[in-house]
């Protein structure tokens, strides 16, 4: 495809969309005396000062984003979490009671429920057995009102890495928007994320967060890359000030920190290995799925007996055995040393009540 097809994929309504312009957006200049904003010139009740709206595009995070990403910053949106982006590039493509999307499940809920809210039909293509796209199945689905395709790779909750021919055949014969949700790529090989790829697509958008192996979950921040047109839309969809002045901060100290990152990425691989070699000892699991993520998919002859076991012992896992293709399958984050030592201790002490 050629930028021009992929924005008339974009709504007519959002196309024409006048944004609205705060302050900070219509001057972003220095100045000695802001009286523009009908901000509290006070200060705030804390030591530390919120009283100033925060930059609307987040210049500051971008610049270091595009030094550690290798992408310039016209092809990078910073988001409330991937939840956000995720919702703003379906309005911002899909006409609602008209449109559709594909999903291929199992996979990620979030894309589904993003649809639903907005009134965009969900078509699902099911996963091979070995947890890859079906290829034929989804070009039979795909209709004049296909406007996105969603990859989620590594996939949540099984954990692989699609199969990168598989994306390229869609890349380069679906007519409507591609979009790679990478929130587990910081795991998998580097050779894996489609970043390196960016320029070569304008369907293409890469979701990245830093929720997972950047361990800041709880600052909501995630990422979009893609098309500087495409960029340049999503800004103007987007909620004025949607990332706070605490976490901007937060986020670009962070990222000064790329060693955290690093070791956290080696730890999980270590515990990955050794959980891997622990699990399989059990008569019980019948299937200990391979991952490039931070969690592994382990089927069990008796699941819900397991997970309210674990649950006795003070062990959360994510229960996935009714989802079609996990029949039987917990999710299982890998933890510290010390933790995965905990839920090994409590899966040995596991006593079929049917024995
Ligand atoms: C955890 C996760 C996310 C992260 O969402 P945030 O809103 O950025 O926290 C996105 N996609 C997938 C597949 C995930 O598992």
């Amino acid at each position: 495809m050629i930028i021009t097809d992929v924005i008339n994929l974009i709504r007519p309504n959002i196309i024409n969309l006048k944004p609205y312009s705060s302050a900070r957006h219509e001057f972003s200049g220095n100045a000695n005396v802001f009286l523009d904003a009908n901000e509290n010139p006070y200060g705030s009740p804390l030591t530390q000062s919120f009283n100033r709206y925060p930059d609307p595009l987040q210049l500051d995070i971008k610049k270091k984003l595009s030094e550690i990403k290798n992408v310039p910053i016209d092809r990078i949106f910073v988001g409330h979490g991937s939840d956000e982006t995720i919702d703003i590039i379906i309005r911002m493509f899909c006409v609602p009671n008209q449109d559709e999307i594909i999903i291929l499940p199992p996979t990620y809920g979030m894309y589904e429920v993003a649809a639903n809210i907005h009134d965009i039909k969900v078509q699902k293509v099911v996963l091979t057995d070995d947890f890859q796209p079906d290829l034929s199945a989804i070009k039979k689905n795909i209709s004049p009102h296909t406007k996105i395709i969603f990859f989620c790779s590594p996939n949540n909750p099984t954990g692989n890495l699609i199969e990168p021919f598989a994306i390229q055949d869609i890349l380069e014969n679906f007519h409507g928007i591609v979009v790679i949700d990478e929130a587990y790529i910081d795991y998998a090989p580097s050779s894996s994320s489609w970043l390196n790829n960016l320029s070569r697509y304008p369907n293409l958008i890469i979701l990245q967060t830093l929720s997972k192996a950047w361990g800041l979950a709880g600052l909501r921040l995630g990422m979009a890359f893609a098309h500087p047109s495409i960029i340049e839309i999503m800004n103007k969809v987007k909620m004025p000030y949607n990332i706070n002045s605490l976490t901007q901060q937060k986020v670009l100290e962070a990222l000064n920190n790329i060693q955290f990152l690093n070791d956290s990425i080696e730890k999980n691989n270590q515990e990955k290995e050794k959980l891997y070699q622990a699990l399989k000892k059990f008569s019980f699991i019948s299937k200990i799925y391979p991952t490039d993520a931070n969690f592994i998919l382990v089927q069990f002859d008796n699941p819900n007996e397991i997970y309210l076991h674990l649950l006795n012992y003070k062990i959360v896992v994510r229960n996935r055995s009714q989802v079609e293709k996990c029949e039987g399958c917990l999710r299982i984050t890998i933890g510290t040393s010390e933790e995965n030592q905990l839920l090994l201790n409590a899966l040995s002490s596991f006593k079929s009540s049917s024995l």
